[in-house]
């Protein structure tokens, strides 16, 4: 929180609280109780995965709590403990901490279109595995995914996207590809593609070493593919 913001914080709660009319969620806020009270942060990757299912029940219910699992509370500003780490799209509609109803500080969260691994993504949730140690690794495609639409245009050849005019467009789309030719052609519909893409994702990943794959042999970790779906906001594993 910036420096405005933390000067503004009290007042902007209470202007919350008075909006909420005494309802239960401007009490919460008022209170704090909703942040952190009772929550131990999952240790698990059953717990974890636990944990996002249902923040999302409770996003989908119009229900959101900002449920905080983190351990250092008000200290986050100098450490962070996420429960669980996610791959997910670059879409503007896809936002994990909201769809998972945590608290910042919570999920450590990866956007890249496609949900796809490249070096930047594989590294980002490599160091949330080794040094945060995050027991879950979620792979968040989403419905009406752009770049998985596109890859599915491109395994076609109704399209590509030639680094002279699109840059490094057509390297985005290809971490998609393999996945989409996993599917059989006459199957190769959006939502198919973005479950397989979300799937093939985490199991590279699950595979991927020295990091990945020694902490799922280990048992401390577990990779899973899943999938947002907009209109309705649920997450369900892929
Ligand atoms: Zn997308």
């Amino acid at each position: 929180m910036d420096e405005h913001g933390r000067l503004s914080r009290r007042r902007f709660i209470g202007a919350v609280g008075a909006a909420a009319g005494g309802s239960l969620v401007g009490a919460e806020l008022l209170t704090g109780t909703a942040l952190g009270a009772g929550a131990r942060r999952p240790a698990t990757p059953n717990a974890a995965l636990a944990a996002l299912m249902e923040g999302n029940r409770r996003y989908r219910r119009n229900e959101w709590e900002r449920r905080d699992y983190s351990p250092v509370g008000e200290r986050r500003a100098s450490s962070q403990k996420p429960f669980a780490a996610v791959l997910a799209c670059a879409d503007s509609r896809v936002s994990p901490s909201l769809v998972f109803d945590v608290e910042r500080g919570n999920v450590f969260s990866v956007q890249v279109a496609g949900n796809g691994v490249d070096p930047g993504a594989l590294g980002s949730l490599e160091y949330a595995v080794a040094v945060l140690r995050v027991p879950l690794v979620m792979v968040l495609g989403h419905s009406d995914c752009g770049a998985v639409r596109s890859a599915i245009d491109v395994v076609a050849g109704r399209t590509s996207f030639p680094p002279s005019t699109f840059g490094a467009i057509g390297a985005v789309v290809d971490t998609v590809v393999p996945a989409i030719e996993s599917v059989p052609a006459g199957e190769r519909t959006i939502d198919r593609c973005v479950a397989t893409n979300a799937n093939v994702q985490a199991q590279a990943l699950a595979r991927t070493g020295p990091i990945l794959s020694t902490a799922v042999a280990a048992g401390r970790l577990r990779v899973v593919g899943a999938v947002y779906e907009i209109a309705s906001g649920r997450v369900r594993l892929a």
